[in-house]
């Protein structure tokens, strides 16, 4: 009998998550007279980046939280925009700034996000939050791979033990997802481009998640059975008839048969970067003010 994993609804825990931080946000608002501020600053017309910066405007409105976009033409100078975070640092309204990545060539993007102050960073990509997370210390955290814990503790619980593979080592994603895994005790492997034996790599993993950027790079055949698959990537691929389509790293048709859970693409991983943003920038709110965050949501739940 062929047996089918069980899919992690990525949307339903995101809208779970996100109905949370409405209701916190709900809370504050009663208690403190304070709604969070996010402001996200887009830099040229980059037809993905205008879909999610719009998206994060709309979760941001319904979460009860406020936002400010700032778009500047792609020929902006790094001056300009460093003079623009440099206000929003300031801005008393600001509890988070968000620089929609990627930026134009001619900018030097860590320069740009070196400039956020790392308490209003809510992608959590500023070179101090990723030595407080490395250090083990209080900071914001990255949103995908943050995403990517919960839905592997929503599937699996308790993560401790586990043997978890990463298949890319971005500052973005790989990266900070190893150390925040080795935090939930897992045993952490993490391969890129240059991994021997990839597929025996995964193989081994109980938990097993994909940062590649290649479409449908990890096979079904490579995934251990029974285990966690965890598919950030997003690929958009010729559907024909002029079309596109988005897919994974993984192989779904494949890795359904074998995996005991799997994410979709889309549906998986997708919608919980924005929830965990929204969650960032009420954490941020909260760091500003000075109130604890634990006072509106359950962290032991998240
Ligand atoms: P990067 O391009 O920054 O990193 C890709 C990583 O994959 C690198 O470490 C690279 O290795 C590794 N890699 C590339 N090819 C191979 C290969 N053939 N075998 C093994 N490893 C390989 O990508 P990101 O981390 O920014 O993003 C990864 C994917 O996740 C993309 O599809 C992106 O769109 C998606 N994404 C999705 C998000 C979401 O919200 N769902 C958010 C962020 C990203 P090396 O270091 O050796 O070059």
């Amino acid at each position: 009998m062929s047996r089918q994993a069980r899919i992690i609804d990525g949307k339903a825990i995101a809208a779970d998550l996100r109905a949370t931080i409405k209701t916190a946000t709900e809370k504050m608002a009663r208690k403190h007279d304070i709604q969070p501020g996010l402001a996200v600053v887009l830099v040229g017309e980059d037809p993905a980046s205008q879909v999610y910066v719009r998206n994060k405007g709309r979760q941001c409105a319904e979460a009860g939280m406020k936002s400010f976009t700032h778009r500047l033409p792609a020929e902006t100078g790094e001056e300009q925009i460093l003079e623009l975070v440099e206000n929003l640092n300031r801005a008393p309204a600001v509890d988070g700034i968000l620089v929609q990545l990627p930026l134009p060539g001619h900018i030097d993007a860590n320069r740009i996000i070196d400039a956020i102050d790392p308490d209003k960073d809510v992608d959590g990509l500023h070179v101090i939050n990723a030595g407080r997370l490395i250090s083990g210390r209080e900071g914001l955290r990255p949103c995908t791979p943050v995403g990517c814990v919960m839905l592997a503790r929503h599937a699996l619980g308790d993560l401790q033990g586990l043997n978890a593979v990463i298949v890319g080592r971005s500052n973005l994603v790989g990266k900070p997802l190893a150390q925040l895994l080795l935090n939930e005790n897992c045993t952490v492997t993490i391969a890129h481009s240059r991994t021997r034996h990839l597929n025996q790599v995964c193989h081994g993993a109980d938990l097993l998640i994909a940062a590649v950027g290649v479409p449908e790079l990890i096979k079904g055949s490579w995934v251990r059975p029974g285990a966690c698959v965890i598919d950030v990537g997003i690929n958009r691929v010729d559907a024909g008839g002029g079309k596109m389509r988005l897919i994974g790293d993984v192989e779904f048709d494949t890795a359904v048969k074998t995996a005991g859970f799997i994410t979709p693409v889309p549906g998986g991983v997708g919608p919980m970067t924005i929830a965990c943003l929204l969650l960032n920038t009420l954490r941020a709110a909260c760091t500003h003010h000075d109130i604890a965050l634990a006072s509106y949501i359950d962290l032991t739940r998240i």
